[in-house]
Protein backbone atom coordinates (compact mmCIF):
# COMPACT_ATOMS: atom_id res chain seq x y z
CA UNK A 1 0.00 0.00 0.00
CA UNK A 2 1.49 3.18 -1.05
CA UNK A 3 0.34 6.42 1.81
CA UNK A 4 -1.73 9.09 0.77
CA UNK A 5 -0.26 12.63 0.23
CA UNK A 6 -2.92 13.09 2.88
CA UNK A 7 -1.71 10.74 5.20
CA UNK A 8 2.15 12.36 4.99
CA UNK A 9 1.19 16.04 5.61
CA UNK A 10 -0.75 15.00 8.22
CA UNK A 11 2.18 13.62 10.06
CA UNK A 12 3.92 16.75 8.54
CA UNK A 13 1.31 18.87 10.69
CA UNK A 14 2.06 16.80 14.04
CA UNK A 15 5.54 17.15 13.58
CA UNK A 16 5.51 21.29 12.98
CA UNK A 17 3.12 21.26 16.31
CA UNK A 18 5.57 19.03 18.51
CA UNK A 19 6.52 19.96 21.89
CA UNK A 20 7.82 16.55 23.13
CA UNK A 21 11.30 18.04 24.04
CA UNK A 22 12.92 21.37 24.49
CA UNK A 23 14.20 21.59 21.19
CA UNK A 24 11.04 22.96 20.35
CA UNK A 25 11.94 26.18 22.23
CA UNK A 26 15.14 27.24 20.42
CA UNK A 27 13.66 26.10 16.80
CA UNK A 28 12.52 28.30 14.40
CA UNK A 29 10.47 25.96 12.87
CA UNK A 30 10.83 21.81 12.54
CA UNK A 31 11.77 19.70 9.28
CA UNK A 32 9.38 17.15 8.95
CA UNK A 33 10.68 15.64 5.50
CA UNK A 34 10.31 16.21 1.96
CA UNK A 35 9.73 14.26 -0.81
CA UNK A 36 7.44 12.43 -2.82
CA UNK A 37 5.48 9.72 -1.03
CA UNK A 38 5.62 7.42 -3.90
CA UNK A 39 9.48 7.56 -2.88
CA UNK A 40 11.20 4.25 -3.46
CA UNK A 41 13.93 5.49 -1.97
CA UNK A 42 14.33 7.04 1.86
CA UNK A 43 17.70 9.19 3.14
CA UNK A 44 17.90 9.79 7.05
CA UNK A 45 20.43 12.18 8.56
CA UNK A 46 20.71 13.32 12.13
CA UNK A 47 19.01 16.54 12.44
CA UNK A 48 18.40 20.40 10.35
CA UNK A 49 21.01 22.80 10.87
CA UNK A 50 20.88 25.96 10.74
CA UNK A 51 19.49 26.46 7.07
CA UNK A 52 17.24 24.14 7.30
CA UNK A 53 15.84 25.32 10.49
CA UNK A 54 15.03 28.48 8.55
CA UNK A 55 13.86 26.84 5.29
CA UNK A 56 11.89 24.01 6.92
CA UNK A 57 13.28 21.42 4.29
CA UNK A 58 16.28 18.78 5.25
CA UNK A 59 19.34 19.01 3.59
CA UNK A 60 19.48 22.17 1.95
CA UNK A 61 22.79 23.55 2.87
CA UNK A 62 26.65 23.20 1.87
CA UNK A 63 25.74 19.13 2.79
CA UNK A 64 22.70 19.01 0.93
CA UNK A 65 24.24 19.93 -1.98
CA UNK A 66 26.84 17.82 -1.62
CA UNK A 67 24.03 15.04 -1.02
CA UNK A 68 22.63 16.35 -4.42
CA UNK A 69 25.57 15.66 -6.39
CA UNK A 70 26.78 12.28 -5.10
CA UNK A 71 22.81 11.08 -5.68
CA UNK A 72 23.20 12.69 -9.76
CA UNK A 73 26.35 10.63 -9.42
CA UNK A 74 24.96 7.36 -9.20
CA UNK A 75 22.25 8.50 -11.36
CA UNK A 76 19.69 9.23 -9.10
CA UNK A 77 17.35 12.17 -8.84
CA UNK A 78 16.75 13.94 -5.12
CA UNK A 79 13.68 14.45 -6.35
CA UNK A 80 12.94 11.37 -6.56
CA UNK A 81 13.77 10.72 -2.59
CA UNK A 82 11.75 11.54 0.19
CA UNK A 83 14.46 12.91 2.57
CA UNK A 84 14.09 13.23 6.52
CA UNK A 85 16.00 13.09 9.83
CA UNK A 86 16.42 11.32 13.35
CA UNK A 87 15.48 14.26 14.86
CA UNK A 88 13.38 17.08 13.34
CA UNK A 89 14.56 20.21 14.96
CA UNK A 90 18.11 21.47 15.22
CA UNK A 91 19.73 21.16 17.98
CA UNK A 92 21.21 24.27 19.42
CA UNK A 93 24.28 25.28 17.65
CA UNK A 94 24.69 21.84 15.68
CA UNK A 95 25.50 19.75 18.73
CA UNK A 96 24.54 16.05 18.49
CA UNK A 97 21.36 15.38 19.34
CA UNK A 98 20.85 13.96 22.92
CA UNK A 99 19.10 10.53 23.74
CA UNK A 100 15.94 11.91 25.09
CA UNK A 101 15.64 14.27 21.82
CA UNK A 102 16.10 10.80 20.14
CA UNK A 103 13.57 8.75 21.80
CA UNK A 104 11.07 11.98 21.76
CA UNK A 105 11.23 12.45 18.10
CA UNK A 106 12.36 9.18 16.08
CA UNK A 107 8.34 7.47 16.36
CA UNK A 108 7.68 10.02 13.80
CA UNK A 109 10.28 8.52 11.77
CA UNK A 110 8.86 4.87 12.07
CA UNK A 111 5.55 6.35 11.05
CA UNK A 112 7.41 8.02 7.62
CA UNK A 113 8.55 4.29 7.30
CA UNK A 114 5.71 2.99 7.57
CA UNK A 115 3.79 5.39 5.34
CA UNK A 116 6.47 5.32 2.68
CA UNK A 117 7.74 1.45 2.37
CA UNK A 118 10.75 2.26 0.72
CA UNK A 119 12.73 0.02 -0.70
CA UNK A 120 15.84 1.31 0.53
CA UNK A 121 16.67 3.37 3.40
CA UNK A 122 20.23 5.27 3.03
CA UNK A 123 21.41 5.48 6.26
CA UNK A 124 23.36 9.01 6.72
CA UNK A 125 25.96 9.06 9.43
CA UNK A 126 26.40 7.54 12.57
CA UNK A 127 23.45 9.20 14.81
CA UNK A 128 21.01 7.33 11.73
CA UNK A 129 22.70 3.95 11.75
CA UNK A 130 22.59 3.73 15.67
CA UNK A 131 19.12 4.37 15.68
CA UNK A 132 17.91 1.89 13.00
CA UNK A 133 20.31 -0.60 13.41
CA UNK A 134 21.02 -0.43 17.45
CA UNK A 135 23.74 -2.75 17.51
CA UNK A 136 24.35 -3.96 13.51
CA UNK A 137 27.82 -1.79 14.19
CA UNK A 138 30.56 0.88 13.49
CA UNK A 139 29.70 3.18 10.40
CA UNK A 140 33.60 2.91 9.17
CA UNK A 141 32.91 -1.62 8.43
CA UNK A 142 29.26 -0.75 7.40
CA UNK A 143 29.78 2.28 4.60
CA UNK A 144 27.99 0.73 1.60
CA UNK A 145 27.12 -2.36 2.77
CA UNK A 146 23.36 -3.80 2.22
CA UNK A 147 21.68 -4.58 5.56
CA UNK A 148 18.47 -6.56 5.48
CA UNK A 149 16.54 -6.09 9.08
CA UNK A 150 13.09 -6.09 9.52
CA UNK A 151 12.54 -7.27 5.97
CA UNK A 152 13.72 -3.88 5.02
CA UNK A 153 16.95 -2.74 2.99
CA UNK A 154 19.65 -0.37 4.95
CA UNK A 155 22.30 1.36 3.80
CA UNK A 156 24.85 3.02 6.07
CA UNK A 157 26.66 5.98 4.44
CA UNK A 158 29.06 8.17 5.63
CA UNK A 159 27.27 11.66 6.11
CA UNK A 160 27.60 13.81 3.56
CA UNK A 161 28.96 16.87 6.09
CA UNK A 162 31.97 14.38 7.14
CA UNK A 163 32.99 14.62 3.55
CA UNK A 164 32.78 18.65 3.53
CA UNK A 165 35.70 18.29 6.15
CA UNK A 166 37.61 15.35 4.67
CA UNK A 167 37.80 14.78 1.25
CA UNK A 168 38.85 11.68 1.35
CA UNK A 169 35.72 10.52 1.93
CA UNK A 170 34.11 11.95 -0.92
CA UNK A 171 35.49 9.57 -3.01
CA UNK A 172 34.56 7.12 -0.84
CA UNK A 173 30.63 8.29 -0.49
CA UNK A 174 30.74 8.50 -4.41
CA UNK A 175 31.82 4.85 -4.39
CA UNK A 176 29.00 3.64 -2.07
CA UNK A 177 26.57 5.72 -3.85
CA UNK A 178 26.84 4.06 -6.56
CA UNK A 179 26.63 0.79 -5.19
CA UNK A 180 22.92 1.92 -4.06
CA UNK A 181 21.57 1.90 -8.10
CA UNK A 182 22.22 -1.97 -7.37
CA UNK A 183 20.50 -2.71 -4.43
CA UNK A 184 17.43 -0.49 -5.39
CA UNK A 185 17.31 -2.22 -8.95
CA UNK A 186 17.23 -5.32 -6.42
CA UNK A 187 14.67 -4.41 -4.26
CA UNK A 188 12.88 -3.74 -7.04
CA UNK A 189 12.69 -6.55 -8.64
CA UNK A 190 11.85 -8.30 -5.15
CA UNK A 191 8.90 -6.29 -4.65
CA UNK A 192 7.90 -7.00 -8.33
CA UNK A 193 8.16 -10.35 -7.67
CA UNK A 194 5.94 -10.32 -4.07
CA UNK A 195 3.73 -8.70 -6.08
CA UNK A 196 3.28 -11.57 -8.71
CA UNK A 197 3.17 -13.77 -5.59
CA UNK A 198 0.22 -12.11 -4.32
CA UNK A 199 -1.48 -11.82 -7.36
CA UNK A 200 -0.83 -15.65 -7.69
CA UNK A 201 -2.28 -16.46 -4.44
CA UNK A 202 -5.22 -14.65 -5.14
CA UNK A 203 -5.81 -16.61 -7.93
CA UNK A 204 -5.45 -19.86 -6.10
CA UNK A 205 -8.06 -18.79 -3.65
CA UNK A 206 -10.40 -17.93 -6.74
CA UNK A 207 -9.85 -21.41 -8.31
CA UNK A 208 -10.34 -22.93 -4.80
CA UNK A 209 -13.26 -21.08 -4.19
CA UNK A 210 -14.69 -22.67 -7.79
CA UNK A 211 -14.23 -25.59 -6.65
CA UNK A 212 -11.47 -26.55 -8.65
CA UNK A 213 -8.73 -28.53 -9.04
CA UNK A 214 -6.43 -26.13 -10.26
CA UNK A 215 -4.34 -25.45 -7.64
CA UNK A 216 -1.72 -27.53 -8.77
CA UNK A 217 -1.60 -25.07 -11.66
CA UNK A 218 -0.20 -22.27 -9.66
N1 LIG B 1 22.48 17.51 8.20
C1 LIG B 1 21.49 16.62 8.52
O1 LIG B 1 21.74 15.59 9.11
N2 LIG B 1 20.27 16.92 8.17
C2 LIG B 1 19.95 18.02 7.51
O2 LIG B 1 18.77 18.20 7.22
C3 LIG B 1 20.99 18.90 7.17
C4 LIG B 1 22.23 18.62 7.53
Amino acid sequence: MVATTEEVLELHGRVRECTACPLHLTRIQAVPGYGPVTARVMAVGEAPGENEDREGKPFVGAAGRLLTSLLESAGLDRRDIYITNIVKCRPPRNRDPEPLEVDACSHFLDEQIHLLQPDVILLLGRHALARLLPGAGGISHLHGERVRHNDRVFVPLYHPAAALYNGGLKDTLETDMRRVRGYLADAEAARARRAGGASASELRKVAAAAGGDQMDLF
